[in-house]
């Protein structure tokens, strides 16, 4: 198989199998991120996606699930996408739940009915690293879209049937705006109705500008205490009945379905976080972070 680190697969997905359609990631530029610092951007080659293609039909023929790496496969023109799904198709015939995350402005080259018919080769769920629904937000952080474009991009996956989850990036937008951050992007999210919200804590990385911003006194990160105000916050103003997951420092499990039915529990295991929790072991946990 033929990829290029770092290899970022989402754990919530079948982390078998994989494939590789693009490295790296167009944008590169979130300031909260060093993922694909050194890796530029390219398209995998058809002929490697090929000899990938043959070796996952000898090894796992009856595939029924497929994850697409890297950071932003649909960047890609329908056209120069469209013939990758016709592949994985051709080498896994059985192949019924096409997945890959990407960037909401990849959406943009694309139209409900090219959406609709890659539905129809498979491509089923795609998760979109928004961060945040809060305008100012996006904009202090580099995200290159807005929340006008998250609206309109997502409505075309929902128009085409093709489910989506949406993250958001707790404490991202500092102390100072961290109450229009959780309430603005519950607002943006809950009109864009996925089918799974996440929530995980920023985590100050080496090497990312966020960082050097902390260090310059520029940007001011949220205690522990501080992040869980911010999501119980965002959890209150989320009006979606989604699957709710969280990587949260906390102990206490929050993820699962039916979010809705599981709201009132959620908040109050948060109040009682908020109120009780040991601040430092969560700092620790958040210390030993690797990755967001
Ligand atoms: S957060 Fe995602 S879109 Fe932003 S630079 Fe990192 S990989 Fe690219």
């Amino acid at each position: 198989m033929h990829f290029t680190e770092p290899v970022y697969r989402n754990p919530y997905w079948p982390t078998f199998p994989l494939l590789q359609v693009t490295q790296g990631c167009t944008h590169n530029r979130c300031k909260f991120c060093t993922m694909y610092k050194d890796v530029r951007f390219r398209p995998q080659p058809m002929e490697l996606i090929e000899d990938d293609l043959k070796e996952l039909a000898s090894i796992a023929p009856h595939a029924k699930t497929i994850q697409l790496l890297s950071a932003n496969p649909l960047v890609m023109t329908y056209n120069k996408f469209r013939p990758i799904l016709e592949k994985i198709n051709e080498y896994l015939p059985e192949i019924e739940y096409i997945y890959t995350q990407t960037r909401v402005s990849d959406l943009k080259n694309k139209t409900v009915e090219e959406l609709e018919s890659l539905k129809e080769l498979g491509l089923r769920e795609i998760s979109l690293g928004v961060e945040s629904g809060d305008d100012w937000t996006l904009k202090r952080v580099n995200k290159g879209y807005t929340s006008q474009d998250i609206i309109e991009q997502c409505a075309k996956l929902t128009d085409a049937g093709i489910d989506f989850w949406m993250s958001f990036l707790n404490g991202v937008a500092g102390k100072e705006h961290s109450m229009d951050h959780a309430i603005n992007s519950a607002e943006i999210f809950s009109q864009c109705d996925p089918m799974l919200v996440g929530t995980g804590g920023l985590t100050l990385f080496p090497g990312t500008p966020l960082l050097e911003e902390a260090q310059k006194g520029e940007f001011t990160p949220l205690t522990e205490k501080e992040m869980l105000i911010e999501l119980k916050t965002f959890v209150e103003h989320l009006t979606c009945d989604c699957r709710f997951i969280t990587h949260h420092t906390v102990s206490a499990s929050l993820s699962g379905p039916n979010f809705l039915d599981r709201k009132d529990e959620i908040i109050t295991i948060l109040n009682n976080e908020i109120e009780h929790g040991d601040m430092g072991r969560y700092a620790e946990i958040r210390r030993n972070k690797q990755s967001l």
